[in-house]
């Protein structure tokens, strides 16, 4: 018996709900949405893709874009 987290994913044709599987991640069984599901998880997001739609039978798949930016980190003044 593997462990996963589930995905919320939604068919890109239809809009019909599929729930993927990934087994990035600490696997908890937890049930995310792509918008809070932890890196991790969304690296394995597409371990079982392409998916299927359950309703209108498009395969699809999911692309993950990370966002990276630079961030300044405030630090107290030392010229020493
Ligand atoms: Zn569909």
């Amino acid at each position: 018996m593997g462990c996963y987290d589930e995905i919320i994913l939604y068919c890109p044709k239809c809009d019909e709900m599929y729930i993927a599987q990934s087994k990035g991640g600490e696997c908890l069984l937890n049930r995310y949405t792509t918008s809070d599901a932890p890196i991790e998880v969304l690296g394995d997001i597409n371990r079982h893709a392409p998916f299927t739609c359950i309703k209108c039978k498009t395969k699809f798949k999911a692309v993950v874009q990370a966002h990276v930016f630079m961030e300044i980190v405030e630090q107290d003044e030392d010229n020493s």
